[in-house]
């Protein structure tokens, strides 16, 4: 048996795989950082109808401990249909076994979504879906960090703004962007018609690609959270947040959205600005129309759970959400998809998957149509 994570987004370090019946495997730190969660790793030499088990023996140290009951790891013969595996958290470590049909087989925290797969989408925005690549930023390793604009009408007023993935191991957030972007390339929708007469679209569909390759659960090559840099960042240490600033300030924001995925809680939400100065009366009701939208448009979206609300004045305004909201006087949301399933929805065979992520995106899409006309009218 091989077990091999020298590839992008692989993580796993193998401690003693004498033992196929229990194979003792490690996830790696991020680099520059004690955040770890985020696995993926490939098993060769398997014998097809043999029972293999696996076990992560430090998950219980994870950032996340909450994360593994109830969850359960995702496995592919082909890099392309993931199926979950049930697994097991015991005395501190994750297990779980396969009886395998191939000699070879992958395992991840999530459906990844690559670096090839990323170039692909970028490529297919631009000539299928009409997105032009506005600017590109760099990260600290240099890696592209594109940002697409839809443009439909010269004359369209409202900025739109969605980000993803500034937690590279959410790879839900880039598979979100994937399906946003689908739905683009459609010549026959009239709510996105709706939409794109009077807004521009401006999407980040990964904001920390060096993290994703390198298999990182939680921060950049600098082992910084984008999501904590947003009052702070810089061209040295968060060159990915600082870019993306800097170009919002030129644009302007009417709505933003920053795509991420939950470790912990097992259903789809989205967290607000209730907690920022500033908070009107006006953001109030926007942010329960789109979160009433969603419901009523039947999208895999509920607003009973999710994280406690921020007290009035006390948001940590080192989120993109809450910065942008103040900054912007904007709509804003964190949306959250689960690792584990949609509880409202659950399917034991995927869990949350790529292509439930997929859909939201397009979900997300007929919401803003919904309310691009109010964003500033209030
Ligand atoms: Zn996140």
């Amino acid at each position: 048996m091989q077990i091999s994570s020298n590839f992008d987004s692989g993580n796993i370090e193998v401690i003693d795989a004498s033992n196929p019946k229990q194979v003792l495997l490690a996830i790696r730190p991020d680099l520059n950082s004690a955040h770890f969660q985020w696995f993926h790793f490939k098993v060769e030499g398997l014998q097809p109808g043999q029972r293999y088990g696996f076990s992560l023996s430090n998950a219980g140290q994870s950032s996340y401990k909450n994360a593994w009951s109830g969850y359960h790891a995702v496995a592919s013969y082909d890099q392309v249909n993931w199926f979950r595996v049930p697994s097991r958290f015991e005395d501190g470590a994750l297990n779980f076994d396969i009886e395998t049909q191939q000699a070879q087989v992958w395992f991840a925290y999530f459906e990844p979504f690559s670096r090839a797969r990323h170039d692909q989408l970028i490529e297919d925005a631009q000539r299928l879906a009409g997105a032009e690549l506005f600017a590109t930023g760099r990260s600290i390793e240099g890696r592209a960090i594109e940002l697409l604009r839809i443009s439909r009408n010269p004359q369209a007023q409202r900025k739109i703004w969605l980000i993803a993935q500034q937690h590279p191991g959410e790879h839900m957030a880039e598979w979100f962007m994937q399906g946003l972007i689908e739905r683009l390339q459609l010549t026959d929708d009239a709510e996105l018609s709706a939409l794109l007469e009077q807004a521009d679209l401006y999407l980040v569909p990964n904001m920390n690609p060096d993290g994703a390759f390198r298999g990182h659960l939680r921060t950049n090559y600098a082992g910084r959270d984008l999501n904590r840099a947003w009052q702070s960042a810089s061209e040295a240490d968060s060159p990915e947040v600082y870019f993306v600033q800097q170009q919002m300030r030129a644009v302007g924001v009417d709505l933003f959205l920053d795509i991420h995925g939950d470790e912990e809680i097992p259903h789809v939400f989205a967290a607000g600005c209730e907690g920022n100065p500033g908070y009107s009366p006006r953001l109030e009701r926007l942010e329960e129309q789109f979160k009433q939208l969603l419901v009523q448009h039947g999208a895999e979206f509920q607003t009973v759970f999710g994280y406690p609300r921020d007290e009035p004045g006390q948001a940590n305004t080192t989120l993109a959400c809450n910065a942008v909201g103040l900054e912007f006087d904007c709509l804003a949301f964190t949306i959250e998809m689960p690792f584990k399933d949609h509880d409202d929805r659950p399917d034991p065979s995927t869990g949350w998957s790529g292509a439930r992520s997929m859909q939201l995106g397009k979900d997300v899409l007929s919401v803003a149509a919904a309310m691009v006309g109010q964003l500033r009218d209030q």
